[in-house]
């Protein structure tokens, strides 16, 4: 069964179930499985279906649930909330092939992960025979929020509040956070950036503040800081895969890459996972935006936020502390956790670590960094419609431009997989002004606009946010993080 150690402290152990519940270890690190062994023969899932290939990952992840505790989870998760039976499409474009996350209900990849996050926290309060609530706390630069109060809204003993900074998401997904359903969920934007928005959740987990104010109420999170996210993002790496092997363009056992538009680092580290459990990965391209401090990481080895916090079109990667790298450095260094304490701390008292050669030089057997700027970006999704009739979002440009830069400097061009993140109706505004359309200021006539010219149905969630009511206004500073905090963990005390 594998066992789960904080980053920090690897006496700090749990089962996969505990460190669902916790989120975040209470000594601040990152609940890492303490090893993997290839145990997942893709050649047995060839032809399994998304629900089959999830089975298969969850059993091999979290194998302290139950056969019926698990599928119970996936197929409750994966169902008609995807407007796809396949959940994840793979189609072909010029430069590689493009698996599609987006097909959830709020059009983004987190849904994959949050709709059966909740699933596996309700499962694991059954095992422990909890009576206590469970709140969630959860920093969003843009699609995480709206795709935790979708999947928490209403579960039984949760509670979710979500932070997203003021400027920086798109009105789309603002609009998607503060109509949200439920009568557990609150929204509360900051005056600051994402990551004073994951500073704050963080610092809650150990605030005495927070803590005070907390009875019969235990605090926990829907970031991928959380293992319970990042444990289902491995299923698709296989799935693709194996969809690949299906259709011949690829014999089974041969190596793919896959190009990974990256923010906080969860996506591609469950790439990283598949490729312990066996997957034949062969590169994983990590694509930032201009906020590309992991592109100088992983060519230099120096993790460093000396630099300027940048807003651009692809607001979910807007991010300069990558959490989940974290977790890369425990497992690279053989999980010393003191060489990761030491990083960590680093990081917060001169602004940046630096990591010795030899274990630069073993990452960059696996990884490589590329950015794209944003007109770099923009004309990928211009030259995508206009010569290959395809539409995608501002966060996929990033990745496809950032596979070009890859083939490009290293001249290996082993066939590719790029994730596709988000449906580019989320970012209507900005996909119509990339393709040279008369511009708009309404983000539904933008929608409207775009369905015209891609053919592409505007999702459900997205064409019904114009009827819906704002439910919520709370606007806060960064100093006021704490206080918020406990006074809502005291309200849901009361409750
Ligand atoms: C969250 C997000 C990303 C970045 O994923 P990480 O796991 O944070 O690296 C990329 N694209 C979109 C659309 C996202 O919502």
């Amino acid at each position: 069964m594998p066992v789960y150690i904080s980053s920090r402290n690897r006496e700090n152990s749990c089962t996969s179930h505990e460190a669902v519940i916790q989120g975040l270890a209470a000594d601040g690190g990152l609940y890492t499985p303490a090893s993997i062994d290839s145990c997942i023969d893709v050649k047995d899932l060839i032809h399994a279906s998304y629900q089959e290939t999830a089975m298969a990952v969850l059993q091999a992840m979290c194998s302290d649930y139950s056969h019926e505790e698990l599928h119970a989870c996936v197929y409750g998760a994966y169902d008609t909330k995807f407007d796809t039976d396949e959940i994840v499409p793979v189609t072909a474009t010029r430069d590689g092939w493009m698996m599609e996350l987006w097909h959830g209900p709020t059009s983004a990849f987190k849904d994959i992960a949050l709709t059966i996050l909740p699933r596996l926290l309700t499962a694991a309060y059954r095992k422990e025979n909890r009576n206590d609530l469970v709140s969630i706390l959860t920093a969003t630069s843009g699609d995480t929020g709206k795709a935790a109060l979708s999947g928490f809204a209403d579960v039984p003993h949760t509670a979710i509040t979500v932070f997203y900074p003021e400027i920086g998401v798109s009105a789309i997904q603002k609009m998607q956070m503060r109509t949200s359903r439920g009568n557990n969920v609150k929204v509360i934007a900051v005056r600051g950036n994402f990551d004073d928005c994951q500073r704050m959740v963080k610092e809650a987990v150990s605030s005495a503040k927070v803590k005070n104010a907390c009875h019969g109420v235990t605090i926990s999170s829907a970031n991928s800081i959380n293992a319970g996210r990042l444990i289902p993002q491995i299923t698709y790496y296989f799935y693709a895969y194996a969809q690949l092997v299906k259709r011949g363009a690829v014999r089974c056992g041969d190596p793919v890459s896959f190009c990974v538009p990256t923010g906080n680092f969860g996506d591609i580290l469950a790439g990283y996972l598949a490729k312990l459990l066996g997957l034949p990965v062969h590169k994983l391209i990590c694509a930032s935006n201009s906020n590309h401090v992991l592109t100088d990481f992983f060519e230099t080895g120096t993790y460093s936020l000396d630099r300027e916090f940048i807003t651009t079109i692809s607001p979910s990667m807007d991010i300069l502390i990558s959490s989940n790298l974290e977790r890369l450095l425990f497992m690279l260094s053989g999980n010393d956790d003191a060489f990761v304490r030491k990083c960590m701390a680093d990081l917060q008292e001169k602004g940046s670590y630096s990591i010795p050669r030899d274990m630069l030089e073993e990452m960059q057997k696996t990884f490589a960094g590329a950015w794209a700027d944003e007109d770099a970006c923009r004309r990928e999704i211009r030259r995508m419609y206009e010569e290959e009739g395809i539409v995608i979002d501002p966060h996929t440009s990033v990745a496809f431009c950032g596979l070009k830069q890859y083939r490009k400097a290293s001249g290996d061009d082993t066939p590719c997989i790029v994730l596709s993140t988000a449906s580019p109706y989320k970012f209507s505004k900005d996909v119509l002004a990339s393709l040279g359309a008369e511009e708009t200021d309404d983000d539904f006539a933008a929608m409207e606009k775009l369905h015209e010219l891609s053919g592409m149905p505007v999702p459900k969630g997205l064409a019904e946010l114009k009827e819906l009511p704002l439910r919520f206004h709370e606007v806060i500073d960064i100093e006021d993080g704490m206080k918020t905090i406990a006074k809502r963990m005291e309200e849901l005390s009361h409750d």
